[in-house]
């Protein structure tokens, strides 16, 4: 039991809407304590089989400290009993017009599964439903550590397709989680053979649950086979930049702040990850800046012609939704700020490394003017979710030709995307 609250206080954790808020935060001490310890194992075990994507890292700097979620959980937990909690929740949600989001299905798939507890099988399948449902691939590895360890145990659930290991069955938790480390280890192997790379790649390191690529089998043109949105999405990005524009009339307004540098090479590009505090300003909305990363060549295309790189600010505000800032960067003088991300990028694919005493400021890497191009796409690598706000700016930003050499990958640009009658704005 203890472990399904593990994976709905993660569905919850990923649902992020803080419709929490109205529950009053009281806590138990000892649950509370179950439940944090509870969560740093799956944590822990969870870090075993940790990888680094560009989509994974995104999301667990979204992550609300799961210490708090915990607290808030108690609370939650201590309303239930009565169901008065699922009925306002429910009453809440039937007022949604356009109707639930994923995320928010499977957080009111949770809450049932709390109401109801275990025995009913109908609230466990809808719970498994809606976590189906949700595009949170950057979350599977956390569920489906949880959702081994509770078959493990006998519990009533079903283990997605992803996160069957070949011994899904009668073993501990541990022993599972180390099956899934293995096989994600030889899968990755085993297709960066198929592409005769990979040699100089640590492989207890290498440990993606899918693999996929930027060319061969795993390359753009096939990652549907494996992430449906990739493959079926309507409203995917990059997207080719070209007019008629269509007007807006509100601002993006970047305030981004100094911090330690944390860097990592992903194994598919090199990011940045940034401290909380950091914001812009969309149409006066503040959003968090995550992280950000690099495309060589620019993903976008102006009038179908690519830039040198792009930089991708990664942006999530409190309701969840993503934010894209694309600073093109053209061919020109040497970028002093790219100079001290280069020093420090691994060259690899590696943990996040953190030199001592560096610092840097996101926007050393701004042009002056903020006139943009906007659009509705996606996450432009695997799982491809949309619902991803595009704002390209219209003023490039100079890197040397030697800089763009010393970037570690070759070509990690995802082809344009069909625009579906899309519009794209201007400022
Ligand atoms: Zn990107």
């Amino acid at each position: 039991m203890l472990k399904i609250i593990a994976i709905i206080l993660l569905a919850i954790s990923t649902a992020g809407a803080g419709y929490f808020g109205w529950t009053q935060k009281k806590s138990n001490d000892a649950v509370t304590e179950k439940v944090a310890e509870l969560t740093q194992k799956v944590e822990e075990a969870d870090k075993k089989v940790e990888a680094t994507e560009e989509d994974l890292a995104a999301s667990k700097e979204l992550l609300p400290p799961l210490m708090t979620k915990a607290q808030e959980l108690e609370a939650v937990k201590a309303a239930f009993s009565s169901g008065t909690v699922l009925k306002d929740l429910e009453a809440v949600y039937s007022k949604e017009k356009k109707g639930l989001s994923p995320e928010r299905q499977l957080g009111l798939a949770g809450v049932r599964l709390l109401t109801n507890g275990t025995k009913d099988p109908a609230t466990v399948e809808a719970f498994q439903k809606a976590l189906e449902m949700t595009d949170w691939k950057s979350q599977q590895k956390v569920i489906c550590a949880a959702q081994n360890a509770l078959a493990a145990a006998g519990e009533k659930v079903k283990v997605m397709s992803e996160c069957m290991t070949d011994a899904s069955a009668g073993k501990s938790a541990a022993k599972n989680d180390a099956a899934d480390t293995n096989k994600a280890d030889a899968k990755e192997t085993a297709g960066k053979d198929a592409h005769g790379k990979g040699d100089k790649k640590d492989a207890k390191k290498d440990t993606h649950a899918v693999h996929w690529d930027y060319e061969g089998e795993m390359g753009p043109e096939n990652w549907g086979k494996e992430f449906a949105t990739c493959g079926r999405g309507k409203s995917q990005a990059p997207l080719n930049i070209k007019g008629p524009f269509e007007k807006v009339r509100f601002s993006v307004a970047p305030d981004y702040k100094q911090g330690p540098l944390k860097i990592l090479n992903n194994g598919h590009t090199i990011q940045v990850n940034v401290a909380i505090g950091s914001k812009i300003r969309i149409d006066g909305k503040p959003y968090d800046l995550l992280q950000f990363h690099f495309h060589r060549p620019s993903e976008e295309h102006i009038d179908g012609k690519p830039s040198a790189m792009v930089v991708h600010f990664v942006h999530k505000n409190a309701e969840g939704e993503l934010a894209v800032l694309g600073v093109m960067l053209r061919e020109g003088n040497e970028n002093p700020g790219i100079k001290t991300l280069w020093t420090y990028a691994p060259k690899n694919e590696s943990a996040e490394v953190m030199p001592e005493g560096v610092m840097f400021n996101p926007a050393n890497l701004l042009p002056r003017e903020m006139d943009f191009f906007h659009y509705d796409g996606s996450l432009t690598t695997p799982p491809c979710t949309e619902k991803v706000k595009f704002f390209i700016l219209k003023t490039q930003v100079n890197i040397s030709k030697e800089q763009v050499t010393d970037f570690p990958f070759k070509m990690n640009a995802r082809p344009i995307q069909a625009a579906n009658g899309r519009p794209i704005y201007t400022n």
